[in-house]
């Protein structure tokens, strides 16, 4: 963690979370090994585990507080869930490939995160059923934000977004009183997995 904190992650919530999550649950096998090391890892069907420190950036942004309402779009291994869930936010998470779905849901189930829902879907919808969000955030490069998941942020509530095509720069957008959007931080440059639309079932492949 004193690297994290090196990298200038300062929450301490955040820094306590991401130190008491054994990141090895959330790998394939072959990468346990690794599990440690501050590198994204593939976790199949081309998508990666985010490292910890961009997991602990993202969460830092976002605010979470207890009890609060969080979409999370992009599930992959569920490591970021996870995060989310230690805070004690009640997590939804959607995930477009349904191979991927699969394989976290259980997961997420077997380790006794109570309070995550995971679903499989397209994240450009968001989830409307579950709406509003405290808090929204996006685990995959975006080059921008679709209505329909801004219209499912509460008034003043946080957005975290990678924004940007190749590289992507970090935002926290809100939601005024009027119905706005307005960056209210802009952070570093991260490089993502694509954010794409529509779903891939896994009978496609
Ligand atoms: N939060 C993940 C990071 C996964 S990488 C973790 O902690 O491991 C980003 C994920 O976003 C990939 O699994 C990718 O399939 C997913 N994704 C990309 N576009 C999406 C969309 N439109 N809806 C839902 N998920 C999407």
């Amino acid at each position: 963690m004193e690297k994290l904190r090196l990298r200038g992650i300062t929450d301490e919530q955040v820094l306590e979370a991401v130190g008491q999550l054994p990141r090895h649950y959330f790998l394939d096998k072959a990468f346990e090994e690794h599990a440690y090391l501050d590198k994204p890892f593939p976790i199949g069907n081309k998508q990666t585990i985010s490292q910890p420190f961009t997991v602990a950036y993202q969460t830092a942004m976002l605010k979470v507080e207890k009890r609060q309402r969080i979409l999370e779009i992009g599930t992959g291994s569920g490591y970021q869930a996870a995060i989310l869930s230690l805070l004690g936010a009640r997590v939804f998470t959607i995930e477009r490939q349904e191979a991927l779905y699969q394989k976290t849901a259980p997961l997420l189930e077997q380790l006794g995160f109570s309070n995550i829902r995971a679903y499989f879907g397209d994240g450009y919808k968001g989830l409307p059923e579950m709406a509003p969000f405290d808090g929204i955030l996006f685990t995959a490069g975006a080059e921008d934000i679709p209505q329909a998941v801004f219209d499912q942020l509460k008034v003043g509530g946080r957005l975290v977004v990678p924004l940007g095509k190749g590289q992507q720069t970090m935002y926290c957008i809100t939601k005024t009183k009027e119905g706005k959007a307005e960056v209210i931080e802009e952070g570093d440059l991260f490089s993502f997995v694509p954010f794409l639309k529509g779903v891939k079932e896994s009978k496609t492949f």
